[in-house]
């Protein structure tokens, strides 16, 4: 089974993503993760987007599409999580390509709904386990033990160069004129399932389990 999560910035994809990954062996696919690794690792592509990225502006498409492309082929366990791919109309179409050459179906576009309100808050409080890369948040989702990450036993812990209230702005701007068209595309082709975002992790967890148990 291979999936969308879809919605604007601080939705809860990723956090969702990985209970999925945890709870049913699917792979993630976080465009915005291979995007910071590139970065990481100091490529030129990396360089060039880690701008980008910093403006709350999007990573052109080809560049993104090329990132999915190479990692279709490898082994992905009980299927694809899509986390924050696609963006645009034309990222979709391309998906929805590759997809097709590799005999794969798209089986559920999931949007999560969170207003605008949330997002601030879930964006300027979110920090990530430099080790793991796990996601907590200052009051939503702290660690247990205050400094210590619950997966890893880490110590250090990251804040996103784009996580303040003006890249936000900008990011919010993009999701809303390039991407919110995808919840009419994927409607139209009978894909879209709408979950309630602002609901707790645990309860948004259980949305997104019914949905696929249904699809
Ligand atoms: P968030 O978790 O806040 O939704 P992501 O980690 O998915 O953000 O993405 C961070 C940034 O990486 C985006 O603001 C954009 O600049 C770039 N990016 C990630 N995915 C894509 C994509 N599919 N198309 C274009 N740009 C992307
Ligand atoms: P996205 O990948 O869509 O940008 P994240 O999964 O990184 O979103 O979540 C953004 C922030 O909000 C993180 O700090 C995360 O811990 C927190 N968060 C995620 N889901 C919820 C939820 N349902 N309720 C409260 N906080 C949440
Ligand atoms: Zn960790």
């Amino acid at each position: 089974m291979n999936i969308i999560l879809l919605g604007p910035p601080g939705a809860g994809k990723g956090t969702q993503a990985k209970i999925l990954v945890d709870e049913r062996g699917m792979t993630q696919l976080s465009t915005g993760d291979m995007l910071r690794e590139a970065k990481t690792s100091g490529s030129e592509m990396g360089n060039r987007a880690a701008e980008v990225m910093n403006r709350g502006e999007l990573v052109s498409d080809d560049i993104v599409v090329g990132l999915i492309e190479e990692k279709l082929a490898a082994p992905h366990g009980a299927g694809f999580i899509f986390d924050g791919f696609p963006r645009t109309l034309a990222q979709a179409d391309a998906l929805g390509d590759l997809l097709a050459r590799h005999g794969e179906t798209l089986d559920a576009v999931v949007e999560m709904r969170v207003d605008d309100a949330a997002l601030t808050r879930r964006i300027t409080g979110r920090f990530t386990c430099a080790n793991c890369g796990a996601v907590y948040h200052d009051e939503t989702k702290p660690t247990a033990k205050a400094g210590v990450c619950d997966v890893c036993g880490g110590t250090t812990f990251t804040r996103r160069a784009d996580d303040n209230e003006d890249a936000l702005r900008q990011r919010l701007m993009e999701y809303y004129k390039k991407t919110s068209p995808l919840i009419g595309y994927y409607h139209a082709k009978g894909a879209l399932r709408v979950v309630d975002g602002l609901a707790p992790i645990d309860a948004v967890a259980g949305a997104i389990r019914k949905v696929l148990d249904n699809s």
